[in-house]
């Protein structure tokens, strides 16, 4: 039996703070009690609810909301109306304010940062820890990178509650009781991270009350869109809305896509073909527009679709098929291009470059049948320099 291996590249899925929160209160991370709220009167609405003072957060999928007038505390509910009002439709850094977060204000002693991300170099899940906590972690990592606790995590033993003590220990946190509800919350961190298949969860501030309470204020999850079909809840917590057009077309299509700044589109099949593609155009001195990866496919249907991504795309001047034949059969896919180029009309040259299993005849038939604007390569370098030309010219 021969398995079809397609690999796919991991793309990240931001959250809501208010969606990182409700998945943090399901894993046991103390958080403060909160309502969604659309309008200014919703708002006042969910500060009456709360009861007392309230904080109101716009939720954008973007940091550094605080400083860009994003958060403001609210001691009434028509306080809370108010400050809604003058956050909701607010432009954070091209991020417009279209949802609130209305929150049980706090009162805070202290401002930690803790947080948990996958170290690719060591294949192992990072915890960072720090007692300088409020401003951005790259701001501290400037300034003061001895403050900054690190610490990897095995992931076939798990978080052990001696890596906690040590993260305490290390960053400066001196109160027993404090250090218990710390150590506590990164097991449970550790078990959200894991849980929900995250590639980041960061908390920033993590404080603790004047009460000696420590929770989170703030949440950046981020999860691996590859592992979303495991967790159908966090799948639908996704914003299309807030998707670029042609990553939401793409979504649709059931397309990886990924958009890049040049002017050559890349079809390829399989992430490591893909990859190398992108390393030859610019190794000629191209520069690629984005990149479709077909994986195991080449069918009509799978190369309209990508077909219609690519040229979503308005900086796209020429177009790149590389396709390596293996269990796909190059034949298979010149069929499937010219019927993709039957059923709809491309203006950009395309250069097609097909190696591998049947690849004399595929580059027959595409030789015999494409447009005019369909040009046959062998080799993936001939097919990098023809194509950075063809799209330099126009
Ligand atoms: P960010 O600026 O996007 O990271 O948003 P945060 O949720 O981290 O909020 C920014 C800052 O607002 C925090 O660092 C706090 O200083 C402040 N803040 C947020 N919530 C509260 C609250 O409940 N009470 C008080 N006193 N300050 C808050
Ligand atoms: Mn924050």
């Amino acid at each position: 039996m021969i398995w079809a291996v397609s690999a796919r590249l991991a793309r990240p899925v931001d959250l809501y703070e208010y969606q990182g929160k409700q998945l943090f209160a399901r894993f046991g991370i103390p958080v403060s009690e909160g309502r969604l709220a659309g309008s200014p009167e919703e708002a006042r609405a969910a500060a009456e609810e709360l009861g007392g003072p309230a904080v109101v957060k716009a939720q954008v999928l973007t940091g550094g909301r605080g400083k860009a007038g994003g958060i403001k505390l609210a001691d009434t509910p028509a306080d809370a109306e108010a400050r809604a009002e003058e956050i909701l439709g607010l432009d954070i850094r091209g991020h417009r304010v279209r949802k609130l977060w209305i929150e049980k204000a706090s009162e805070i002693a202290k401002e930690y940062y803790l947080s948990l991300t996958f170290d690719r170099g060591e294949k192992k899940p990072l915890f960072m820890f720090t007692t300088q906590g409020g401003v951005d972690i790259e701001e501290i990592a400037e300034r003061d990178p001895d403050a900054i606790a690190r610490l990897h995590v095995d992931p076939l033993v798990g978080y052990q509650p001696y890596q906690g003590r040590w993260l305490c220990f290390r960053a400066g946190v001196a109160e027993p009781d404090e250090q218990k509800q710390v150590i506590a919350l990164m097991a449970r961190l550790y078990d959200a991270f894991t849980g929900a298949d995250a590639m980041l969860c960061e908390i920033n501030p993590l404080i603790v009350t004047p009460a000696a309470e420590v929770k989170a204020l703030d949440s950046k999850f981020t999860v691996d869109d590859n592992a979303l079909f495991r967790h159908p809840d966090v799948a639908g917590m996704r914003d299309v809305e807030a998707a670029d057009p042609q990553e939401r077309l793409a979504r649709e299509k059931d397309v990886t896509y990924v958009k890049l700044d040049g002017d050559v589109g890349i079809l390829g099949n399989g992430a490591g073909l893909v990859m190398s593609t992108l390393d030859v155009i610019d190794q000629v001195g191209g520069s690629p527009a984005n990149f479709c990866d077909l994986g195991g496919g080449g069918d009509a249907e799978g190369v309209v679709d990508a077909l219609e991504v690519i040229t979503s795309d308005a900086a796209v001047k020429a177009i790149l098929f590389n396709i390596f034949g293996g269990i796909t059969r190059c034949d298979e896919v010149a069929r499937g291009i010219l019927e993709a180029l039957e059923r709809m009309t491309i203006e950009e040259p395309i250069v097609v470059r097909l190696d591998g299993t049947n690849a004399e005849e595929g580059r027959r038939l595409l030789g015999e049948a494409a447009p005019a604007n369909v040009h046959v390569e062998e080799t993936m370098l001939s097919a990098a320099e023809r194509v950075v030309d063809l799209a330099g010219a126009r």
